[in-house]
């Protein structure tokens, strides 16, 4: 079975030239031809010796997902539907805002949480994605929107990309060791070159997972709240019963030891009259008080069958007014290119043989 070099980080690939008797400098170059200039033949890297690059089409592959579906809603909003294998495609969404263009990217095949809110979680969980299929969602995006094709490939000048979050399928803290070499490389200058504050983690509280990812790659860190105590979040984050909002706020300013001016993003879905009261924003001041934070609050997309009602622009406005008044800083998210605007997860795809679900962004099938 040939290598897939895609998935490799720099320390992966300097591993693997060596065993070939290759320098590391070597291995930088091929990691630059394929991150930024989107090479996926080796033939294209003419910088690198005949030999060398016959002896990697020996043996390697730089193999990205099948693009199956690829579709742009009204508001620019771009999502592609890439297959991983015979049963099971995810979804990748470019969000082109002004002064910058956020890339969407999923970490897992569905998802084991089953957050009550989230239609990732309704889907079921079929496996983890691997590293290259994690960062192939983003060297594909770059192939998409031309970057790749620009003379100076994926860099400075040329930043279509400016952030990554980690917030499509998938609980990324239950797949780092898929998920570390794709943020490395998302961080590395031979790679994508992002800013480590620009490439955001997103979880539901996996906590053992929070620790890791602070040794191993601090990035940016957000945590999906959602609610302002244990009881709610029992129900609507079921994880919070393995790992209460006590211990979650312990492991949030450990993992801010390790990146000391940074801060927590918690991202709070609005459900109507579920957790969008005043007396629940009063709460989580509480919650505001012990780490360092800010708070992201999405309205919630409602799926079939869910049960639930996005709250009304106005009681959002309300509820993020009791939280700035307090000093906090509060964004809410604007609702775009419908079904993926929830934390860590909502996305569509299709996990094994389960039943695909509505999409409002329309995915026009492409033919290979
Ligand atoms: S919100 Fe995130 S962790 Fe929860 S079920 Fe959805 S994808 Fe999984």
């Amino acid at each position: 079975m040939p290598t897939n070099l895609l998935g490799l980080d720099s320390q992966g690939i300097e591993q693997l030239f060596a065993g070939l008797g290759e320098k590391p400098f070597r291995a930088r170059q091929v990691l630059k031809w394929i991150h930024r200039r989107g090479a996926a033949d080796f033939a294209a890297m003419t910088d690198i010796a005949k030999d060398l690059r016959a002896k990697l089409a020996a043996q390697a592959v730089i193999e990205p997902p099948a693009v199956v579906g690829d579709g742009t809603a009204a508001d620019g909003t771009r999502k592609w539907l890439l297959k991983v294998d015979g049963a099971n495609a995810v979804e990748a969404v470019f969000i082109p805002e002004d002064g910058r263009g956020t890339l969407c990217v999923s970490s897992q095949a569905g998802c084991t949480l089953d957050c009550e809110f989230c239609s990732t979680g309704k889907q079921g969980f079929n496996r983890n994605l691997t590293a290259a299929e994690i960062i192939g969602q983003l060297w594909i995006a770059n192939q998409a929107l031309g970057v790749h094709g620009h003379p100076g490939g994926v860099g400075a000048g040329n930043r279509v990309i400016s952030n990554v979050v980690f917030m499509g399928m998938g609980e990324p803290m239950l797949n780092l060791d898929a998920v570390i070499p794709a943020a490395r490389l998302m961080i590395d200058e031979n790679g994508y070159g992002l800013s480590r504050r620009r490439v955001t983690v997103s979880t539901s509280g996996v906590v053992p997972g929070m620790d890791r990812l602070a040794a191993e790659c601090p990035v940016a860190l957000a945590v999906s709240l959602h609610a302002p105590g244990d009881a709610l979040r029992d129900r609507l984050v079921p994880i919070n019963r393995k790992y209460p909002i006590r211990e979650l706020l312990a492991a949030c300013n450990r993992y801010l030891d390790h990146a000391p001016r940074d801060f927590i993003t918690f991202e709070y879905v609005m459900l109507d009259g579920v957790n969008d009261s005043d007396a629940q924003a009063k709460a989580l001041l509480g919650i505001a008080a012990r780490v360092r934070c800010k708070f992201n609050l999405i309205p919630f997309n409602p799926f079939p069958n869910s049960g639930m009602k996005r709250s009304s622009a106005e009681r959002i406005r309300r509820f993020a007014e009791v939280l700035q008044r307090a000093g906090l800083t509060v964004t809410t998210r604007k609702t775009r290119g419908e079904g993926i605007d929830a934390a860590c997860g909502q996305l569509a795809g299709e996990v094994a043989d389960r039943t695909r679900r509505a999409r409002s962004v329309p995915i026009v099938e492409v033919r290979a």
